[in-house]
């Protein structure tokens, strides 16, 4: 099976309550196994400040859905917490990122692995280094290089909820 990582995120409608969601249903994909999962992590929102803080975390997966199966599947469990809404527009309830997928490297219209962004984000890299600090993001480098990049505090002003992790990077 291959190994991937699934970035989850949301600030509407129970966030925590929305990722833990999440997770049953990632583990309940075809051919999909969650290995692992992060704590929980609180952020504040890019952007407008008007908005609820986000709660952020990574899964860690086994699959043998090829990766733009794996997006589709994704996006089929966005849509899913979307409905929940009854709202037309607005902020998502539920953000799932394909992160990494094996060493894969792709740059097509809809899929870009690794996922664009990672490396500018405490909200992904916080989890992700809880998981694993040593990952190997190709063209990226290695997960904990990236936090030290982004600056000693990243990951204090990424709060775990669930305390597990606090001054390790
Ligand atoms: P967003 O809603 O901002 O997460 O963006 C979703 C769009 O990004 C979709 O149209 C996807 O096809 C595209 N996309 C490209 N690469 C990825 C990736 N690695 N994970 C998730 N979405 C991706």
């Amino acid at each position: 099976m291959a190994k991937a990582w699934i970035g989850l995120g949301s600030n509407l409608e129970n966030p925590s309550q929305q990722i833990t969601d999440a997770f049953t249903e990632l583990d309940a994909l075809p051919k999909t196994q969650v290995v692992r999962r992060s704590s929980l992590w609180q952020s504040k929102p890019f952007g407008p400040q008007d908005q609820p803080d986000f709660i952020n975390a990574v899964a860690e997966i086994a699959t043998n859905l090829t990766p733009l199966a794996l997006l589709v599947a994704l996006q089929n469990i966005e849509n899913l917490h979307q409905r929940k809404r009854e709202r037309h527009w607005g902020p998502r309830t539920l953000d799932l990122d394909l992160l990494t997928y094996e060493q894969v490297v792709l740059n097509t219209e809809k899929l870009t692995l690794p996922h664009p962004g990672i490396a500018e984000r405490a909200f992904v890299l916080c989890p992700l280094a809880e998981l694993d600090e040593n990952l190997m993001l190709p063209n990226l480098g290695k997960v904990k290089q990236l936090i030290q990049q982004l600056g000693k505090q990243a990951c204090n002003e990424v709060l775990p909820v669930e305390a597990k992790v606090t001054t390790r990077f």
